[in-house]
This record gives structure tokens, sequence and C-alpha cells, in this order.
């Protein structure tokens, strides 16, 4: 026969009135993460329970299988969460579950009455996360053994107004249950998907292995030791570097992110003095440029999923990358404001920027070959975050590579050492290899490679590099490298004359002797105004009465302008340098509708007056 037991009643305290009102208005649109603190709470019992078996404390036998299991019972609209951990008796629960952190919790209310956008911080900071079930219960028991030998079981009752009894409690073995009877708010977790999910997304990497039981195959079961827990204990970020694969970084990204594309590096963080974190954050492979680019970044406390995309955290710039960080001097709900004043994260965020600049210089330096292949993938991230954090772009900078038009990669400082003798401190470039190909392949000839940046980003970072660098980027159509030219040409007024009038008013003409003589006439468009005209397009702010101040650079050493020039027969003077100029404007960039028209026609002429 079961002795008599001593049943009391009690109600938490007088703060009870404030708090419960408090839970269920304020973390009304995160209610689900109830689901988190209870899990948590057990997997904090049983770690509790490991360690004291590990300090000799208490003598665990091996086969001691630790666990949490959540059960959902559809029929009695229960949810229970069960731990076989240190567990409580009635002192404890009287000492842990009935009385909540006042003070602190009150002064946190008092806060909080005037701005009510973030109160998800009451939970988790004050030691009410157990209270959290009374967002989706209107009763909850707490059915309990503590570790201790003879202690008695426990079986405490509480109603959503904070009022607690004391059931006579079955005789259970050590650990316990949390027995949550939902309510009509909490009614949507009867369905198992959906309890899934929530344990999915935030218990994932828990440190104990979590069983589900959504209360639908428990027939077909043959035995619990057959259901695989939701989990995983040991989470790869856990692991010393030295100690994972490749493989391992693969498949963990992929199961994390859903993502089967290969990223195309990682960086795994372990920092253990003075920042205490540990990460791994993924560069992921984007297929285009105009693929949505943003990442995600879960943040874990102790393994408990917290939040996803911190901005606080991951710099804005780097928010393409996908990760997991573990930041256990985070307080588990964590605020906004809380972020944003926190020199910790700030020092995480510095520390995230300091590791990625490391392994991109790391690559560089023993990678070279592979890193060449990444560029053309992480260039818009690096550029990005270069012209957004003078820190970073200080970390980067000299491993920011020059994509040539001839298929080579070389820094800054590889590319002005190649050309010094040539063109001191100037880079060519070309924004379109198909079109500006007759000027390429004039630089190509005289050894002066020329780089390609046909991305949007690139002209900002070399606005940049410019005013950093001292250096000045041109594009190949902005003037003459003297290492193209011969010497002067020679002036003719007459032909000045005679090309001004086709060209569009505000052409200079001028006269040069190419090292090519197969180019009768070239186009120079200056850098500063062709810049600023690309840049007002950029803002949508096309001004068609401001033309890029253009030049029309006619090439004495020539055989064609040499006969131009002697040429008697008015009439084929004019067809012929209205045909050389067309040529000079096709060669430099796409043709007009009306251009175009006008080309043809002074093509045939041309053919017409040959014959
Ligand atoms: P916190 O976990 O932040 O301390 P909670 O309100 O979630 O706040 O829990 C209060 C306390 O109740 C815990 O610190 C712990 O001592 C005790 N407790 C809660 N759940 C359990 C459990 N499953 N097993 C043992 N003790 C528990």
């Amino acid at each position: 026969m079961e002795k008599e037991k001593k049943l009391e009643t009690g109600n938490i305290s007088v703060s009870t009135e404030h708090i419960f009102p408090v839970i269920k208005k304020w973390l009304y649109s995160e209610k689900e993460i109830f689901l988190r603190e209870l899990v948590s709470n057990a997997c904090d019992a049983v770690t509790k329970m490991k360690r004291l078996g590990s300090l000799g404390e208490i003598e665990l036998s091996d086969e001691e299988k630790f666990a949490v299991w959540v059960r959902l019972d559809k029929e009695n609209k229960t949810l229970t969460v069960s731990d076989n951990g240190i567990g409580m008796n009635k002192d404890e629960v009287e000492k842990y579950i009935c009385s909540i952190a006042l003070s602190g919790a009150m002064d946190f209310m008092e806060k909080y009455e005037q701005n009510t956008t973030d109160g998800s911080g009451i939970i988790g900071h004050f030691g009410l996360g157990f209270y959290s079930a009374f967002m989706v219960a209107d009763k909850v028991a707490v059915h309990s053994r503590s570790l201790r030998d003879g202690e008695e079981s426990v079986l405490w009752v509480c109603d959503e107004q904070g009022s607690y009894h004391y059931e006579e409690a079955e005789e259970r073995s050590r650990g316990t249950d949390v027995i949550l009877y939902l309510s009509e708010e909490g009614e949507e977790y009867l369905e198992g998907f959906k309890l899934r999910d929530i344990l999915d997304k935030y218990c994932s990497f828990m440190p104990v292995e979590i069983y589900f039981d959504d209360g639908e195959k428990k027939e077909e079961k043959e035995g619990e030791e057959e259901q695989k827990p939701i989990n995983d204990i040991s989470p790869l970020w856990l692991k010393r570097p030295s100690e994972c694969s490749d493989e391992e970084y693969t498949a963990f990204y992929r199961k994390v992110f859903h993502d089967y594309k290969e990223p195309l590096f990682h960086i795994h963080i372990n920092a253990d003095y003075p920042l205490n974190f540990k990460g791994i954050l993924y560069f992921p492979r984007i297929s285009s440029e105009y693929e949505n680019m943003e990442g995600q970044v879960k943040l874990y406390y102790n393994q408990v999923f917290v939040a996803d995309n911190i901005k606080e955290v991951i710099p804005e710039y780097f928010l393409m990358l996908k990760g997991v960080l573990d930041c256990p001097e985070l307080p588990l709900n964590v605020s906004r404001s809380y972020l944003q004043n926190s020199g910790y994260v700030s020092k995480i965020s510095a520390h995230i920027v300091k590791k990625t600049a490391d392994k991109l210089c790391g690559l560089f330096n023993t990678e070279r070959e592979l890193y060449e292949k990444l560029w053309d993938d992480i260039k818009l991230f690096v550029e990005y975050g270069s012209l957004k954090d003078r820190k970073f772009y200080d970390r980067v900078k000299d491993v920011c590579l020059l994509s040539l038009c001839d298929g080579r990669y070389l820094t800054l400082k590889e590319y002005l050492e190649e050309v010094k003798d040539k063109a001191q401190g100037k880079i060519y470039y070309a924004t379109d290899k198909v079109k500006q190909a007759q000027y390429v392949s004039m630089y190509s000839a005289q050894g002066l490679p020329v780089a390609l940046l046909d991305r949007v980003l690139d002209s900002q970072f070399i606005s940049m590099l410019d005013d950093q660098e001292n250096v000045k980027f041109l594009r190949v159509d902005a003037e003459l490298a003297d290492a193209l030219k011969q010497g002067e040409g020679s002036e003719n007024e007459e032909l000045k004359a005679l090309f001004s009038a086709l060209c569009p008013e505000g052409t200079e003409i001028a006269f040069t002797s190419l090292k090519d003589e197969g180019v009768p006439a070239i186009l120079n468009i200056s850098e500063e105004s062709r810049r600023m005209n690309d840049m007002m397009k950029m803002y949508g702010m096309d001004m068609p009465d401001m033309p890029d101040k253009a030049t029309l650079l006619l090439n004495g050493s020539s055989p064609l302008i040499a006969k131009l020039t002697a040429c008697a027969d008015e009439e084929k003077k004019k067809a012929a340098a209205a045909q050389i100029y067309s040529l000079a404007l096709l060669s430099q960039r796409q043709l007009s509708a009306e251009e175009l028209q006008k080309f043809l026609a002074q093509s045939f002429k041309t053919l017409e007056l040959g014959l």
C-alpha cells in the first residue's frame, strides 16, 4: 500500500499575475520556442547527470543510455517532454520551478512595458523558459524523481493562472516528464509534422539524443531501439578542424542548407580565448549575378538554435555566407538592441572578417591555382566587402586579382611590375572583350596585358583603387598608351576639316603615329567623362546632352591615311574619310540604328566609286 502523502497547494508568487500575461502577450509571435525551452531544459538535466557521473559523484552504469523523448498524444491532447536527467525532488520543484527569478524579471518587464516591440528577451534571461509552456498549454504537469537514492517521485500540476498543487505521484525512475495539456492556442501543435519541423529547427544539434514520437506509428514500431534520434549530438563545428575531412564539411553543408551545389570553400572557426565561439562558414557557389545571394547564418547557443541571419553578427557584406555559429556567451534569447550594443558581438563580427581575409590570403599563398579558379566566383564578395569595409580591404588588397583578357590572373602589384617599363602606374582594362577586341589586340601586340572588368561592381571598385593605390585604371579606348605609338603624328589642317565635318560636334581631331600601321584611325573616349556618364546611367540619370568627350586620332603611319592625304578626287576623299570614321566608331562600340544605316549606304557608295 502506498503511504499517505501530504498533498500541498500553493500559488507561484505575487508576481505570477504579472508574468503570465506577459509570457502570453509578448511571446505570442514566437510561440514555437516553448519546445526549444523544454527540450533544452531536458538536455541540461541529462548533461548535469553525465557530469556528475564523470566527476565520480554518482555511479553510472556503462549501459546507461541518456536521451530526451518528445511524445505527442493526440487523443489526450498532451505533449510530453521526458528525460532521464538529474530530476527534481519536491524541494527542488519549489525552488527551481515555483519561484521565478523575481526581481530580475520584474525589472525587465518594467523596462519592456515601454518598449513592447521586443520582449522576447525575457524568456531564458531570467529562468522563465519553463513557463513558455503556458503559451500553448492551459495546464502543465511535472512528474519527476531526483537522482538521489530514496527520493520520492513528485507530481506537480499548475494551471494557466499560475495556481499549482501536488498530486499523488506514481513512482517512476530517475528523470522528469513535463506534460503539457495543450490549450486552444496550442492546438496547432497536435500536428506531428509541425512539431518535427520545430525540433529540426531548434534542436538538430542539441547535445543529448532526442527521440520524437508523433503518436501515429505506435503499433507498427517494434521498439524504441529502432528509432533514430532527430539530432546530431556532436556537430562538426565542435570538432577540431584538423580532424574534419573535406567530405564531412560538404556533407554538413548539404544537410544543413539543402544546397546541392558544392560550396566554394569553408572557414572553420574554433576560437577559445579571448573570444569563445565556434562555427563553420561557407562561401556558396552562386551561378549567376542575378541569383538570390542571400545566405543563411544560423546562430546557436551551446548547440541550441537561436536565430537565423543575425545582421549584427555577420557583417552586412558577408550576408551571402552560409554557416553555423555557436556563441555560448550570447544569451539564449538575443534581442536586437542587445546585439547592437554588445562588444562581444562586434568582436565576433570582426573576427569573422579577419578569418575570412586570412582564408583568402592562405589560399592565395598556398594554392594559387585553386584560388585563381575560385576568383571569378568570389570576386564579387571581395570587391563588395572591400568597398564597404576599409579594414577588410586592407587585409585582402594583396590578394585581389585582375582577370586578364589573355586568361591569366595577376594581382595589382604583379600587373604593375609587368608593365612598369611601358606604362607606369596605369592599368588598362576592357569592359567587353568582344566589342573592344580591336583595342585589346593592339595593346596585347605591344605586350600590354588588358584586364577584363565586366561586372557591375568593377567600376566602383577600380574608382576606389584609383584613389587608394595611386594607380590609374584606363579603359583600352580611353587614351593611347605610349607603348602603342612610334612617334607624334604631324598635323594636317585639311584632314582635320574633312573629319570634323563627319564627326559629331565636340569631337576633337588629333594626329598620332601608331606602331600598328594597319589602323588608320582610332577613337578615344576620355575615361573621366565616360565613367561619369556610366555612373549617371547606373543611377537612371542618363543625360543625352552630355556626350562622352571623344577624340578621333588619325594615324600618320597608316598607308591609307597617306593615300587619303594625297587624293585629289574630292568625292572619293569624302567617301573614304566617312568610311574610316565609321569603322573607327564600329571598333569602339556598337552602332546605333541610324549610324548603321548611314554606314551601309556609305559602304555601297565607296564600293561603287572604287569600281
Ligand atoms: P532556466 O532553464 O533558464 O534556468 P527554466 O524556467 O527553464 O529556466 O527552468 C528553471 C529551472 O528548473 C532550471 O534551471 C532547472 O533547475 C529546473 N528544471 C527545469 N526543467 C528541468 C528538467 N527537465 N529536469 C531537471 N530540472 C529542470
